[in-house]
């Protein structure tokens, strides 16, 4: 199917790109990869009047890591194929599976960190580990920047915190400290092409080796209209030191945070025990990182 005709605006830096979305606004929509964007144009499902292509814009391509401040920025069109290769990245295990298991080689080539993110889909690939690291995201706009956690971006499926005038410009990661592991594990019927059934990314960390565990975060996904943190497990962990009964016990306990439903891909039963055995795997396997 033809998309509908818009006209389409081409920015060459942030700046401009603010300006013309503030002056838009709803009459507009960002384009990044456009494997969202283009897919929901061609399906009639959108028909913005305005395209505001990000693609012209280098500073959104850019990433950096600044030790003195402890803290990695990624930019928003960083494509997933280009980041999983990045070396900066290493230390965030749980977010390079997860872009790695997103979408084909293709998609990959194109998607970018930031439209899997502003997309705003319960079973997205990218959000879960980026909560789990405690991430943040600057949102420019031609007259304000403001720095959100990505524990509060998210509102209801498709729907973000982000305003009709601001552009997702960053993302900023804490870097780990010594003792902190991370892992992600996706549920799908297939390897390659696939939404997740439900998803779950965690991270911990130690006082020393062998624990106590000082942080805990553990994000599920497709078990609710966002990604959820699992609150009551994440408790249960802290303090403690790391064995396979606690991890088994969190699991259940992760199980009773998620707040699935019925669909095609699977029952919100099937899902509650997903949920339970891929939180202790990815606790083990975060665990296995640090040691
Ligand atoms: C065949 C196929 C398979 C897929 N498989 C997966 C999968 O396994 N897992 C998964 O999570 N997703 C999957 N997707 C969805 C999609 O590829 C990802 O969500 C991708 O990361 C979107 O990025 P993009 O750059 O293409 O976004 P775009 O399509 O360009 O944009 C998506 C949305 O974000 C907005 N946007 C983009 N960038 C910004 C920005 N910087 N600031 C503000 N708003 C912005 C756009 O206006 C639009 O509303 C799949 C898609 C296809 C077509």
């Amino acid at each position: 199917m033809l998309i509908p005709r818009f006209n389409y605006h081409k920015p060459s830096t942030l700046k401009e790109a603010c300006e013309i979305k503030g002056e838009l606004k709803d009459k507009s929509m960002l384009l990044s990869g456009g494997t969202d964007l283009i897919v929901n144009m061609k399906g009639g499902v959108i028909s913005p009047e305005n395209i505001i292509s990000l693609n012209g814009i280098e500073e959104l391509k850019l990433h950096s890591v600044d030790g003195r401040n402890g803290q990695t920025h990624i930019g928003a069109c960083g494509t997933v194929s280009s980041l999983i290769k990045e070396k900066f990245l290493l230390p965030y295990s749980a977010l390079v599976t997860g872009m790695d298991s997103l979408g084909s080689p293709i998609i990959r080539n194109l998607a970018t960190i930031g439209g899997n993110i502003v997309n705003a889909r319960p079973a997205a690939d990218i959000p879960p580990s980026l909560i789990a690291f405690n991430g943040k995201a600057t949102l420019c706009s031609r007259s304000d920047k403001r720095v959100v956690s990505m524990d509060e971006f998210f509102l209801s499926p498709g729907k973000t915190i982000l305003n009709n005038d601001e552009i997702l410009s960053e993302i900023i990661l804490d870097n780990p400290s010594t003792y902190s592991g991370s892992a992600y594990i996706k549920l799908g019927t297939r390897k390659a092409l696939e939404i997740s059934i439900v998803n779950v990314a965690v991270f911990i960390s130690l006082e020393k080796p062998n624990g106590p565990i000082t942080g805990a975060r553990i994000v599920m996904g497709a078990v609710g209209p966002v990604p959820m943190r699992a609150s009551t497990a994440e408790d249960m962990l802290i303090g403690e030191r790391p064995s396979e009964a606690l991890f088994a016990e969190a699991g259940k306990a992760a199980s009773g945070d998620a707040g699935p439903i019925d669909d095609f891909r699977g029952s919100a039963e099937y899902r509650r025990d997903m949920i339970t055995v891929l939180t202790e795997r990815a606790l083990k396997k975060a665990l296995d990182e640090i040691k």
